[in-house]
Formats: structure tokens, C-alpha cells, sequence
């Protein structure tokens, strides 16, 4: 029998591999001609998959490698060789992605049959059940519900029917920032081999034109399963016990705090989402007293990868090809110019860039309450802003940007939350350090100045009444729109049109 193995389901475990003694890889090259994807991106996914190659190789099985421009001549060249052969492949998890490449096979008088896909921990069945048990699958869908659905059926971190510590989670322990002069613990470094290097001269010299670094000493991400699980370890001992308080700080000079950056690997398979929670939890049940893995730290986690990374793969499944196109609040204008070139005098907004630009990665917070929060206020829209983030990122997928930047991050759909994450710079200021160092200020709303976040923030209220007072739970929000008089809403307006010429023509 054999696997088509794609470059995101690299896991050993993936149980098509148990019974195939063939496999085959198709490394594509001209999908990245198309959406100039991030050079470490690229880089980490070709890597990857070349490691993958020979470590199956060494396991014994026969491995088919095909570089070819597209899968269409990757398939080509295969079927040459292997006239009518049966593949078996399993369902990719971007949209329609199943069928379409069913159908190439079946071009090229082969056939191929599309089997569960292993790199989630839930099925689409255990969704469906779930939101049946809701009243159906229509959506919109709320996390909360589900992730205490699968803790209960999984039964991590559940005591009998009640959760581990008497709560389902510790968020109100989980907003700290760290005090001054903090430094966040290292994270791991992998010395990039032979494989690495070939790949990144490769990327360098075709892709030359992509925005992001191509230099390869900015390249950390783990290309083996030996790596990944280094990085998982490494995760744990280090870096989880203050993953808790500071999972939603943000630092000047810091990327990466004390987040995991899993999520490339969990993502093309180098490592299970169940193996991960589980590594975190025991490093809560194994140790003892002191040595224990805070539960804040610990539930935060696990909330984050058997709550929302899988509630936004089902969320997208059910809400395609609608989620796709979704743009509730009619948001149309282009990115401000800085989200190319990192150049503003915004702190945050610099920083969070930067990090993208540098390491194809910035944490949650970064992504959600800076780069969406303000595209989302400046009226940016939302299908430019997810391909933005899909063509940065090194972790992104169709599967799962889309969900968290058309649903979470812009509120162009409510398939997946009630309200939109919008905040003025108090937000920002609140939970980093960033506010105190930048030429705008943040206790100001209109004039010479003033945060851009906070007229934005205002108007974008104003602008979208009609749609997000309705939600239900905005009244506190609304209650401060209704106070303000004509005067301010013309310096608003004012300052809030000054800010979005300002985006356009590169001078935030
Ligand atoms: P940690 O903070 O250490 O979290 C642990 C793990 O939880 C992650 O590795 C990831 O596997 C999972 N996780 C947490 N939140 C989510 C979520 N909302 N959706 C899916 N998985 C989650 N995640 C991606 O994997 N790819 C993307 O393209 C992506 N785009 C995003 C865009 C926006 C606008 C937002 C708000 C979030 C996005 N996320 C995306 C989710 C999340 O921000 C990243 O998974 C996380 O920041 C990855 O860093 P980490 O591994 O250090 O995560």
C-alpha cells in the first residue's frame, strides 16, 4: 500500500504508515510563486520533509521523493512510473484540498482514497455530536462549551466528573507582566545541518523576492521529530512554569517570552497535539510540591491546544466556504503600509512586525490585540489581513489562520466568538511595557499625538453600531459611545481619518 505523505503530516504515528511499506512525498515548489510565503516558512516545511523522508527510509520503507513544480507534475512523474497505482491519503484539513487532489490521481489513472486525518485529537464526528447535543451544526459555536466537552471526554486534567483544582480555568491568575528588568528563560537552539542549509541556499535563491529574513541565523524552528521533542522538553522544564501569568504580556526586545513555539511542528506533524498536552500535564501530576508545573500554567495550555486549536479546525470545517469570504462588518481598506515595512513610530505595532518579519512568528497577544485589534479598527480588509498573516507565518494554514483572523481577529464572521477582540491602547498599555517608551500617547483619544489606537478605536464603535450593539455585549462599550457629545465625535472623526492617511501613506 502506499501513503501520500503531504508536508503537514509528517507524524510516525499517522496510522496509514502502519500498514504501508510505500510512501510518497511531492516537494512542490510553485505554490510559493503564488503567495510569496515567509523564507523560513519554506524553509522549515522542506526541511522538514526532507528529514521526514529519511528518517522513514531508515525505518525501512520504500520513500518515492518527487521535487516537481506543482503536484499536478510531481503526479505526473509518479504515475509514469507506477501506472494505476492506489494512494491512500489523509484528508487534508484545508477546504476541498480532499477531493481536489483525489481528483488529480484519478486524472492520471490512479486512485486514492482519503482516510481520517491524525494530526488532530478530536474527530469531525466528535464535533458533530458535540454540536448536535447544542442544537445542531449551524453555529455559531462557543469554545468555552467545547473544551469543556473534550476535557470531560478525554478526561485530562478531570477528577472524576469535576475539573483538576475545583476550576475550569485560571485565567484571572494568567494577566501578569513580568517585572522590570525580567528576561525571559532561553529557548532551544537546533544548528541548522547539510539538509537545512541546502534547503534555506534553495529558498534564498528562488524565493529571493518574499518578504521576511532569509537569514538563516534567525531560523529556530525544529525540522525533526528528535528536535521537536527536544523542544517540547525543553518547553516544559523551562519555560512553562511562568507560560501561565505571562501568556498574554508583551515585552520590548522579547519575541518569544515564555510561549511554547510549538505550534510549526504541531502543525506539520513533528509532534501529536496529544503527546504535548499530555507532556504538560504530567509535568503537573509527576511532580511534587515545588518541582509540580503550576496548574494556571498547566490548564492555560492545555486550554489552548484541546480548546481553541481544535474547536477552530471544526469551526472552519462547518463554516467554509462561507467562513472564506465572510466580511460582516463591510471592512475594506488596505494594510497600513507599516505591515510590510515594520517602519512606524507605534512601539507595538513595530515590535509585533518585526517579529513576524524576523521569525515568521509572533505570540497570541501579538497576533490578536496588536495585528488584528488595529487592522481590524482601522478598517482593514480582513481577506488582505489573513493572507497577510498566511503568507508571514511560519505555523499558518488555511485551517487555522482563517478561522483566527476572519473569526477572532476581525469579527468578519461570528462563526467562533460573540464580539469582536477590539480595544483601545489601554489594552496594550495594560499588558506590556510598550506604551511608556512611544511617541504616541496612550491616555490620549484626538489631537497631535495621541495613541492612533484610541480615535480608531471610537469611531470603528461608531461606524459598526448597528452590528455589534446588537451583540448583546458591547452595552458597557455603547454606554461610553452614548456619553460622548458632538464636539468629541468631530475630533474623533477628525483624528481617526488623519490616523488612516497616515496608514496609507507609510508615516505612523
Ligand atoms: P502557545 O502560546 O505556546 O500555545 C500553545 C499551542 O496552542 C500552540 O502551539 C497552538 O498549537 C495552540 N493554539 C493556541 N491558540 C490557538 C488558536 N487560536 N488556534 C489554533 N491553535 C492554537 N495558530 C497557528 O497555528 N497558525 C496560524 O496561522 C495562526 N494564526 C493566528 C492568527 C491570529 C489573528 C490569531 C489571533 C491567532 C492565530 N493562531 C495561529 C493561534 C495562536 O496565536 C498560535 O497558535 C500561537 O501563537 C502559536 O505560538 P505558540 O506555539 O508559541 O503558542
Amino acid at each position: 500500500m502506499t501513503v501520500w505523505l503531504l508536508g503537514d503530516q509528517l507524524h510516525r504515528e499517522a496510522a496509514p504508515l502502519r500498514s504501508a511499506d510505500h510512501v510518497l512525498m511531492i516537494e512542490a515548489h510553485g505554490f510559493a510563486d503564488r503567495l510569496p510565503y515567509h523564507p523560513q516558512k519554506l524553509t522549515l516545511v522542506f526541511s522538514a520533509m526532507r528529514h521526514a523522508r529519511d528518517a522513514l527510509r531508515e525505518d525501512g520503507y520504500d520513500v518515492t521523493y518527487v521535487e516537481a513544480e506543482s503536484f499536478g507534475a510531481g503526479l505526473d512523474r509518479y504515475f509514469e512510473a507506477n501506472p494505476g497505482d492506489a494512494l491512500v491519503l489523509q484528508r487534508p484539513a484545508s477546504h476541498a484540498a480532499g477531493e481536489r487532489l483525489r481528483d488529480m490521481v484519478e486524472e492520471r489513472g490512479g486512485d486514492c482514497t482519503l482516510v481520517a486525518n491524525d494530526g488532530f485529537l478530536t474527530t469531525p464526528a466528535d464535533f458533530a455530536e458535540w454540536a448536535d447535543a447544542r442544537g445542531g451544526t449551524e453555529g455559531p459555536y462557543r469554545q468555552e462549551h467545547w473544551y469543556r466537552h473534550v476535557r470531560r471526554e478525554t478526561g485530562v486534567l478531570m477528577d472524576g466528573d469535576d475539573p483538576v483544582g475545583g476550576d475550569w480555568n485560571y485565567d484571572d491568575e494568567n494577566r501578569e507582566t513580568p517585572p522590570e528588568n525580567w528576561s525571559p528563560p532561553g529557548i532551544p537552539e537546533f544548528e541548522p545541518d547539510e539538509i537545512t542549509r541546502e534547503v534555506h541556499a534553495f529558498v534564498t535563491e528562488r524565493y529571493d523576492a518574499h518578504w521576511g529574513s532569509h537569514d538563516l541565523a534567525d531560523f529556530v524552528w525544529p525540522v525533526t521529530r528528535g528536535q521537536a521533542l527536544h523542544a517540547l522538553d525543553h518547553f516544559v522544564e523551562v519555560r512553562l512554569p511562568e507560560f501561565g501569568p505571562y501568556q498574554d504580556a508583551m515585552v520590548e526586545g522579547e519575541w518569544a517570552l515564555d510561549h511554547s513555539l510549538l505550534s510549526p511542528a504541531i502543525n506539520l506533524g513533528l509532534l501529536g497535539p496529544r503527546e504535548v498536552v499530555d507532556a504538560v500535564v504530567d509535568a503537573y501530576h509527576d511532580g511534587d510540591g515545588d518541582t509540580a508545573a503550576p496548574l494556571n500554567s498547566v490548564e492555560g495550555f492545555v486550554r489552548q491546544v484541546i480548546g481553541w486549536r481544535e474547536f477552530v479546525r471544526h469551526v472552519y470545517r462547518e463554516s467554509m466556504p462561507a467562513m472564506g469570504e465572510a466580511n460582516q462588518l463591510d471592512q475594506t481598506r488596505d494594510l497600513p503600509e507599516a505591515y510590510w515595512t515594520g517602519e512606524t513610530d507605534m512601539v507595538c505595532l513595530s515590535e509585533a512586525v518585526g517579529h513576524v518579519r524576523d521569525h515568521g512568528y509572533a505570540h497570541h497577544i501579538e497576533r490578536l490585540m496588536v495585528l488584528s485589534n488595529f487592522a481590524l479598527l482601522y478598517g482593514a480588509d480582513p481577506h488582505e489581513l489573513n493572507r497577510w498573516f498566511h503568507l508571514g507565518f511560519v505555523d499558518a494554514f488555511h485551517w487555522v489562520t482563517t478561522p483566527n483572523v476572519v473569526g477572532m481577529g476581525t469579527f468578519a464572521t461570528d462563526a467562533l466568538s460573540s464580539k469582536p477582540y477590539a480595544s483601545s491602547a489601554n489594552y496594550v498599555n495594560e499588558m506590556s511595557d510598550y506604551c511608556s517608551g512611544c511617541p504616541y500617547y496612550h491616555t490620549k483619544t484626538t489631537g497631535e499625538g495621541a495613541c492612533p489606537f484610541n480615535a480608531l478605536y471610537w469611531d470603528f464603535l461608531r461606524e459598526n453600531e448597528e452590528t455589534l450593539r446588537g451583540t448583546g455585549r458591547m452595552g458597557l462599550m455603547y454606554s461610553h459611545v452614548d456619553g460622548k457629545d458632538d464636539e468629541e465625535w468631530a475630533a474623533i472623526e477628525e483624528r481617526a481619518a488623519e490616523v488612516r492617511e497616515m496608514g496609507a501613506d507609510g508615516t505612523l
